[in-house]
């Protein structure tokens, strides 16, 4: 299937053929960041959006003095709650998993995503890809649990992994590493933006929504936006960019070791 949307003009056409949207991530603000506007554009036309968190992001901070987990955990479920009445987005869950330690959950957190997928019976997943954009090893769990559900379940959702463009990344790369964001020594190549399932550039009162969102959670961007060029922290999250699961190929039996046959390869 062809791209979907290249621009806001289209996010309508978008959203509405995405239908019913269950949105699974690690941490809240990983959701906002990679798909506040195609879930805010899904809610005004109308369409169910779930939205899920693994854990409440306690351990998310540079300062665990002024911010223990406790309070950082209480704080960032209120933050994500204030950012999905942004976005229009009435059904958002954490998980309350450990922050930091998902991958020692796989049994949860499977079971977590098998639960979401048979109660909601979503159209479309949008979750990380085996990148988890940042090689954070709750973003590669998350991916995990998520795709190896959807497959048990016989693929029926359309699954769609949230991945930088090949142009993204040549316009920030260099920004990227500046502020040390992966967590491996691995870097991502990205995907042409012509084998993207859905790509926005969010403009004007999208963008801006958007912002107001991200700017909800203060603890966790706060810093950022303080320190960077607000237009280049716009351009930086404008974009939203997500591949379809069965055009990328398949990092989950690589790393688990279960390797079955049947399975959909790169199209
Ligand atoms: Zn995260």
């Amino acid at each position: 299937m062809g791209v979907l949307s290249r621009t806001v003009t289209g996010m309508n056409a978008t959203t509405s053929r995405l239908g019913t949207i269950l949105s699974i991530w690690a941490h809240p603000d990983d959701e906002t960041y990679l798909a506040a506007g195609i879930m805010a554009a899904a809610r005004d036309a109308g369409r169910r959006v779930v939205c899920a968190s693994a854990s409440a992001g306690e351990h998310g901070t540079a300062d665990p003095r002024s911010w223990p987990p406790e309070r950082l955990g209480r704080v960032r479920r209120w933050e994500a709650a204030a950012a999905m009445a942004v976005l229009g987005v009435e059904e958002h869950h954490v998980l309350g998993l450990p922050d930091g330690a998902l991958t020692d959950h796989d049994d949860a957190g499977l079971s977590w995503a098998g639960r979401l997928l048979d109660d909601l019976r979503p159209d479309t997943i949008l979750t990380f890809g085996a990148d988890g954009m940042t090689y954070h090893p709750d973003h590669n769990a998350v991916h995990r649990w998520v795709t190896r559900a959807w497959r048990d379940r016989g693929g029926r959702s359309r699954l769609l992994y949230a991945t930088p463009t090949v142009e993204h990344l040549d316009r920030f790369r260099d920004l990227y590493e500046e502020w040390g964001m992966y967590m491996s020594d691995e870097r991502p190549t990205g995907i042409p933006e012509e084998q993207l399932a859905v790509h926005v550039r969010l403009q004007g009162p999208e963008l801006d929504r958007k912002l107001t969102a991200l700017r909800a959670m203060a603890t966790q961007t706060g810093d950022l936006v303080a320190r960077i060029d607000p237009a280049i922290y716009a351009a930086q999250i404008a974009e939203e960019a997500f591949v379809d699961a069965l055009r990328v190929p398949d990092h989950d039996e690589a790393t688990t070791g279960t390797a079955r046959t049947g399975t959909a390869a790169a199209v």
